[in-house]
């Protein structure tokens, strides 16, 4: 996330082909029917109900959505408050209208953790998002530009998170990927954090030996042109194992796949990878780690779709619309 990069959602400098967005839903959708995905790191407050729907059809069943930076700064902890709520409200119901169970981490992220004075007032109000139903971790937290304003929120950050016992989402940066992620395991280390209840995200293969081997959860995000591809995320399950690793899309606004988990899962499945290992990277690993925050129920999963909800008055459908409405699978429009 730098200011001077042409889109700074999540991306960073080295170009690689686009490899899962190549693959049309025809050709993989085969391949993983039946299969039932998690996305431990996805942006809907972005997405449109298309993209829930089409995550939907692919099988992911369950998501989390980090609390991050919205693409253009916030003035007022106001601005903060309300995109907080909305993370635990509206959004959340607009998963459910399309079956798919909607978590999140609540967190200042570190781009804005630059503008102290509202550092300071965004701090205040953490506490009393994190305790909400279903915030499954404090997050993403950690280091951009690896200022010392970031460095002493995140450490605030890991405090709280320690002292509401939730699991960590640590974003780590583009730029001296390497060293910065070094820096906030150690930092998290130096904090007292068990490494099982904290989740290093954005990993690439110069990462990913150093988290496993110091206990800590490692996910993998596949984004088009930047960071892992999914062909380079088969290769680090082939030479890792699926222990202790996951997969997300970390799609937001910028150019991105909700697709990239089930694409991944696809690909893995083509390149020979068991049904169990991939089970493990896409679904049950990022249940297990945010599963420590004694949010997640997985018989929760999967429950029936009622379109015809509100949520405080409003709905997803527009004048004229029919509500879906599942019973027993049915579909009954
Ligand atoms: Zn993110």
């Amino acid at each position: 996330m730098c200011q001077h990069e042409l889109n700074p959602s999540h991306f960073e400098e080295n170009k690689e082909e686009i490899t899962h967005s190549n693959l049309q839903w025809n050709q993989y959708r085969e391949s993983i029917q039946g299969m039932k995905f998690f996305d431990p790191h996805v942006h809907m407050t972005s997405r449109t109900t298309d993209d829930y729907q089409a995550m939907a059809d692919a099988g992911i069943v369950a998501l989390i959505e980090p609390a991050f930076w919205l693409g253009q700064p916030r003035t007022g902890v106001a601005s903060f408050k309300d995109y907080f709520s909305s993370l635990v409200g509206w959004e959340r119901f607009r998963s459910s209208q399309f079956g798919i169970k909607h978590y999140c981490t609540i967190g200042l992220n570190s781009r804005e953790a630059n503008n102290e004075a509202l550092a300071e007032q965004v701090m205040e109000v953490l506490p009393l998002f994190i305790y909400k139903e279903g915030v499954v971790g404090v997050g993403e937290i950690g280091f951009d530009d690896q200022t010392p304003a970031e460095e002493k929120y995140y450490r605030l950050q890991l405090e709280l998170a320690k002292e509401a016992n939730l699991p960590v989402q640590i974003h780590t940066p583009h730029r001296d990927k390497k060293q910065g992620t070094e820096r906030s395991m150690a930092i998290a280390l130096e904090h007292g954090l068990d490494p099982g209840m904290v989740i290093i995200d954005h990993n690439n293969e110069e990462t990913v030996k150093s988290v496993l081997d110091q206990g800590f959860w490692a996910a993998f995000t596949i984004y088009p042109f930047t960071k892992m591809g999914n062909e380079r995320m088969v290769e680090v399950v082939r030479q890792y194992g699926p222990e202790r690793i996951m997969v997300n899309s970390a799609a937001d606004w910028g150019i991105s796949d909700p697709l990239a988990v089930p694409k991944t899962a696809a690909l893995m499945k083509m390149k020979g990878i068991s049904d169990e290992a991939i089970r493990l990277v896409t679904y049950q690993n990022a249940l297990d780690a945010f599963g420590k925050s004694g949010q997640i129920f997985e018989e929760e999963f999967g429950g029936e779709i009622d379109q015809s909800q509100k949520f405080n008055g409003n709905t997803i459908l527009r004048g004229g619309q029919q509500p879906r409405i599942d019973k027993d699978s049915l579909f009954i429009s």
